[in-house]
């Protein structure tokens, strides 16, 4: 698709809860590893939360895309807990915000995307090699304001931003942490991922899978 919609946008949700209920337990591994094993659960309890509220018939059908993410938001902030809740919830916040009208392009994909990482970075303090989610979503939110200046398609911005993200986590592996728990861990957190990282390019992977149809 050239533009993204509140279609797109529903289904992401959708299939982002399914996507961290299959990968549960293997982020709770990533987390026991170099944190208190929770993240997995931690996210699959959002995910779930945001599903119940956006079939509750009391729930005010979204009409944006930055309805649904706002939706999502404030629902991962009451229910997720710990430092990925207020990140996460912080990231769909402000993409919310930046995603108003009724559909985003490519240049609304980076804005989106830029968004989210000026939101984890406000909240969080991190910089890009610190070992957090912020290694995945920074690389994504530059490659997707490249395929936006290049005139890509606002599917071919999420592409790029997931492979990014991808490969953002991956670089994770043989990093020290400086923020979050694994931080204490000092060079015994080399070798394992972050979770957070993971999470946030499997999310991310799900977006561009969904606007690929
Ligand atoms: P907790 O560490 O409180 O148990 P989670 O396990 O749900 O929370 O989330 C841990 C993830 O949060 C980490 O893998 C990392 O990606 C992210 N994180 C932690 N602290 C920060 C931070 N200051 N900035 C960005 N991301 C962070
Ligand atoms: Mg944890
Ligand atoms: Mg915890």
């Amino acid at each position: 698709a050239d533009v993204l919609d509140v279609a797109w946008a529903t289904e992401w949700v959708r299939r982002s809860a399914a996507v961290v209920g299959e990968h549960r337990m293997e982020l709770i591994d990533l987390d026991r590893a170099i944190g208190d094993g929770d993240h997995g659960e931690n996210l699959d309890r959002g995910f779930k939360a945001v599903l119940v509220k956006l079939d509750n018939p009391d729930t005010p059908e979204p009409e944006s895309v930055g309805d649904v993410l706002k939706l999502v938001a404030t629902t991962l902030m009451s229910t997720v807990g710990g430092a990925a809740g207020p990140l996460y919830g912080t990231a769909y916040l402000r993409a919310a915000k930046v995603a108003d009208g009724a559909t985003v392009d490519a240049a609304g994909v980076a804005a989106l995307l830029d968004a989210a990482v000026g939101g984890i970075v406000a909240r969080g303090k991190a910089e890009v090699g610190d070992k957090t989610m912020v290694d995945a979503w920074t690389p994504a939110a530059a490659a997707a304001l490249e395929v936006a200046d290049g005139g890509g398609t606002a599917t071919q911005a999420l592409r790029a931003a997931a492979t990014a993200a991808r490969t953002g986590a991956e670089s994770t592996d043989p990093l020290v942490a400086r923020k979050g728990r694994a931080s204490y861990l000092g060079e015994r957190a080399i070798g394992h991922r972050d979770p957070g990282a993971e999470s946030s390019a499997l999310l991310l992977a799900v977006a561009a899978d969904v606007a690929e149809g």
